[in-house]
């Protein structure tokens, strides 16, 4: 069966050829970067303790010290805060995600999610479920959606991300990583995004520097950030 043979090793050449040649990943991370994990966890603890929101500082250490959370009761309060006030559904969006993810998507970029929300035994259809549908309510782009631990198995051209361990295995790994800025992060050194705005334009002079352009957003288009809106809506009725 030449023809057949010839047909699948020329389709693994296209699929080996075409992300190193031709596109640039973009690995984001959820918590902390798109999703404002530190404000809604804080409220959902607060809640739980019966205590103002405003006593439990957002100017917090990774290991929530300040808190004077163990390690069990973050643990529990993280359960509660996933399944019954359904956190990964609720989060609210970090300013500037979606716009920067879309106008990014649209020079072509990949967007690979890279989150490691089942990280626990329990609840992973919640946690997935609402992932994926507070992704699309939020509107943020995506082209592959991934939950694992050891983010630097995962291959990307750039990464964004918050936590001190993550960053510090992809600095480990030579990997590209821009660190989103948050109050736990601040110790480590390196490309430092305080805004998506700060990200858009590390990933494009990245994407510039692999493909040698980055073709901007087209002018005339409706706003990225609708063009779902307007394809439900009266442009396509
Ligand atoms: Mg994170």
């Amino acid at each position: 069966m030449p023809f057949v043979s010839e047909a699948i090793l020329k389709f693994e050449r296209i699929q080996k050829e075409k992300p190193i040649k031709n596109s640039f990943v973009l690995g984001v991370d959820l918590d902390g970067v798109c999703g404002d994990h530190n404000l809604i966890f804080r409220n959902i603890v607060a809640k739980e303790l019966g205590v103002e929101p405003e006593s439990l500082t957002l100017d917090r250490s990774w290991g929530f010290e300040e808190w004077g959370l163990s390690v069990s009761d973050f643990e529990k309060l993280h359960e509660k805060a996933v399944v019954e006030h359904r956190m990964f559904r609720d989060m609210p969006v970090i300013p500037g995600a979606s716009e920067v993810l879309w106008r990014l998507s649209d020079q072509g970029i990949w967007i690979r999610i890279i989150s490691h929300r089942l990280y626990v035994n329990w609840g992973h259809a919640i946690a997935a479920g609402d992932t994926a549908d507070w992704l699309d309510r939020a509107n943020i782009p995506y082209r592959d959606l991934c939950f694992i631990g050891a983010k630097s198995a995962l291959n990307a051209d750039l990464y964004i991300d918050d936590g001190p361990h993550n960053i510090e295995s992809f600095q480990n790994d030579n990997k590209r990583v821009i660190i989103f800025d948050q109050p736990y992060n601040r110790h480590l050194s390196g490309l430092r995004a305080h805004t998506w705005e700060d990200v858009e334009r590390y990933v494009v002079d990245a994407v510039t520097e692999k493909l040698g352009v980055a073709e901007p957003q087209l002018p005339g288009l409706h706003d990225a950030t609708n063009r779902i809106e307007h394809r439900k809506g009266q442009d396509y009725e």
